[in-house]
């Protein structure tokens, strides 16, 4: 280990050492995907409360019960489960919690619906996501096998009966502190973050992650069809108004859905922003150069990337051409079904 990555993780225990102290702890749980683990959160009050669980997998629930034994509880012991967004990483055991603990499922009052019916909701994802790549110029056959990689994961999914509905600025009360909800949609539609108003920490699931800048993905709205049309959500403009409201928060410590703990929020995001108008930047020059196609934008950039990672690079490259769009500098043409950007005037 260099001495930059020592003195990284000793920091990162540091921190988790302050959640503790706050009886937050973190629990991370192995995924399949990726992103690698996720971080589960207990929070040591009455009701003893989980936040996220993992996904839905004999593994995730093995690590699980042991790092709850380690910190004296078993699952029968939840009270309360919390989800904090709709990608199945954060959720797919909960049902699974909820029937041994018989603990409340708390959530966003409008992610309810979808987290009830799970494997329909995921049905129109797909019919959703398969309409925005037909349009935005990925070829018919990609499109198909990424409908196939979708469903291979639907198993690490679960419906689950939300129980306690969460409204937007609500406060949850424990006996020890109170968590305000704050809805923060970008990288999902269903993003909700929660302050423990004592210690001033934020539990901020993927809306803030250290190590990686969390995908502003394309998603259908809740409740929505899966045809939206030339009406698609404009993810990363989302994202960067939650950005905003975060980054006016005065916070001691932020807790995210993957990765190590965060201290200095402002400056991550102001980071995060830069970033985002650097490539939006790159993307308006090869717009400049020619009228493109979002998926002939994506190539230029990544190249031919795994067909997994289609959806994601379509994501980054509309979520960027957002921004251009919002400022006037391209625009959005349509043509036989398929769009394309061009330089304006
Ligand atoms: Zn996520």
């Amino acid at each position: 280990m260099s001495e930059q990555d020592e003195r990284r993780a000793q920091e990162a225990r540091e921190r988790l050492a302050r959640a503790a102290e706050a009886g937050i702890h973190r629990l991370a749980i192995p995924t399949p995907f990726q992103v690698g683990r996720v971080n589960a959160y207990l929070i040591e009050d009455s009701p003893l409360t989980l936040i996220d669980s993992g996904p839905n997998s004999a593994k995730a629930l093995d690590e699980l019960e042991r790092a709850l034994a380690s910190l004296g509880h078993k699952v029968e012991d939840i009270e309360l489960l919390i989800v904090s967004h709709q990608h199945i990483d954060h959720f797919g055991l909960a049902s699974i919690l909820a029937r041994r603990s018989g603990a409340e499922v708390a959530a966003l009052d409008r992610l309810a619906p979808f987290l009830a019916s799970f494997g329909r909701e995921t049905d129109l994802d797909d019919s959703f996501a398969q309409n925005l790549m037909l349009r935005h110029g990925i070829p018919a056959d990609v499109v198909t096998a990424l409908r196939a990689v979708s469903a291979s994961f639907r198993g690490w999914g679960s419906s689950v009966q939300v129980t306690q509905p969460l409204a937007p600025g609500s406060e949850l009360r424990l006996r020890d502190r109170t968590l305000q909800v704050l809805h923060r949609p970008g990288h999902s539609p269903s993003d909700t973050v929660f302050l423990d108003r004592s210690s001033s920490i934020l539990l901020a699931a993927d809306h803030l992650i250290a190590h990686i800048s969390s995908n502003p993905l394309l998603a259908r709205p809740l409740g929505a069809e899966p045809d939206v049309g030339a009406e698609r959500p404009q993810a990363l403009l989302t994202y960067m108004a939650s950005l905003e409201q975060t980054r006016a928060m005065e916070l001691s410590l932020v807790l995210p859905g993957h990765g190590d703990p965060i201290l200095d929020h402002t400056a991550l995001i102001d980071k995060r922003f830069h970033m985002h108008r650097r490539r939006a930047e790159k993307i308006r020059r090869l717009i400049a150069a020619e009228p493109r196609t979002a998926h002939e934008i994506a190539q230029e950039l990544w190249g031919n990337v795994a067909v997994t990672q289609a959806f994601l690079t379509l994501s980054e490259v509309l979520g960027h051409a957002d921004l251009l769009l919002r400022d006037g500098s391209v625009v959005e043409t349509e043509a036989d079904g398929i769009v394309r950007f061009a330089e304006s005037g």
